[in-house]
């Protein structure tokens, strides 16, 4: 077997981790109860049209994870996946306000995944970073209202925000406020933008939100000023290819723009947003494209290169990219 390229995942949902077995065991163990029989009757509901109808299910599923066992379960059994496909660090998603609509605390969420995130060090030889989402289909005054909820997990637990859900008809302004309040607070910032969306809401995360990556960004093509500004000003962007074409962003895996955007100089990443949901984990979505070896081993870089990484560990990975034999 192939060894995978050392690589960093910087678009990862934990929730969409949910693979339909946990998702089963957590329901039994919870009394909580879903309308699918199997794993496979479950597996058979994941075949959405557009990003609304994913949506639907995936918020539907989360109402299994109640516990802090559940979420550190959740959390770890990703780590175990992203570990073998060949995960070196992890800058992962949570979406606080999807638990606490259902009467699930924060400290619940926030101790499960710690507790998961804390041992993956030495258990599963992956560094973390644990990104606070904000969904931008619901009101900004909620977010500020769980953005200060989490502050005692700012900086030790909680080390970014991030801006995710529905895209169409939600432009980024709204929450300017907040992720001022983040960047006061110290911590990094990254929005979802230019997935469904125009090239319009890229500028605005950048210029409204101070977004530090895009998440996504596909769309920026479509606008080449736009993209001669990302380029000019290093700006990564989180790209998932399985994600993209599961929710008709794009037809087909042979029209992804990844391509076009190496080509065009971008700072291109190559992630699995929702994996479990998508049919595919990191490495999976690298080989999806078809890249040769020199084309992974870049891809594999720029993710180290766009992490929120001390100086030392970057270079520390970037070197074991270069030295990487595929084969
Ligand atoms: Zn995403």
């Amino acid at each position: 077997m192939t060894v995978p390229v050392p690589k960093a995942e910087l678009h990862l949902h934990i929730e969409g981790t949910l693979e339909p077995e946990a998702a089963l065991a957590c329901a039994a163990r919870n009394g909580v109860e879903l309308p699918f029989a199997s794993a496979d009757a479950l597996r058979a509901a994941y075949s959405f049209t557009d990003l609304a109808s994913f949506l639907d299910l995936y918020y539907a599923l989360m109402a299994v994870l109640r516990t802090e066992r559940d979420f550190t379960e959740l959390a770890d059994a990703y780590l175990a996946r992203a570990a073998a496909q060949g995960v070196r660090h992890a800058e992962i998603f949570f979406d606080p306000q999807a638990h606490l609509a259902r009467g699930v605390a924060l400290a619940t969420v926030l101790d499960g995944l710690g507790a998961a995130l804390a041992a993956a060090p030495a258990r599963h030889g992956i560094t973390t970073r644990l990104i606070m989402c904000f969904l931008r289909d619901r009101p900004a005054a909620e977010a500020l209202e769980v953005f200060e909820a989490a502050r005692p997990w700012f900086g030790t637990l909680v080390t970014g925000v991030g801006l995710d859900s529905a895209e169409v008809g939600n432009p980024p302004a709204p929450f300017a406020e907040v992720f001022g309040r983040a960047r006061d607070a110290g911590l990094r910032r990254v929005a979802h933008a230019g997935e469904e969306g125009p090239p319009a809401y890229v500028r605005e995360v950048l210029d409204v939100l101070g977004a530090e990556r895009v998440d996504h960004g596909i769309r920026s093509l479509e606008d080449p000023e736009l993209v001669a500004r990302l380029v000019r000003e290093r700006v990564p962007l989180t790209v998932c290819p399985l994600s993209n074409v599961r929710l008709r962003c794009v037809p087909d895996l042979a029209a992804h723009p990844l391509p076009r955007m190496l080509d065009a100089g971008l700072l291109v990443t190559v992630n699995s947003d929702d994996p479990s949901y998508f049919g595919g984990y990191i490495e999976d979505n690298y080989a999806a494209l078809g890249l040769d070896d020199e084309t992974s081993r870049l891809l594999a870089a720029n993710s180290f290169r766009a992490a929120f990484l001390p100086e030392d560990e970057r270079a520390a990975h970037l070197r074991a990219v270069a030295a990487h034999r595929f084969g």
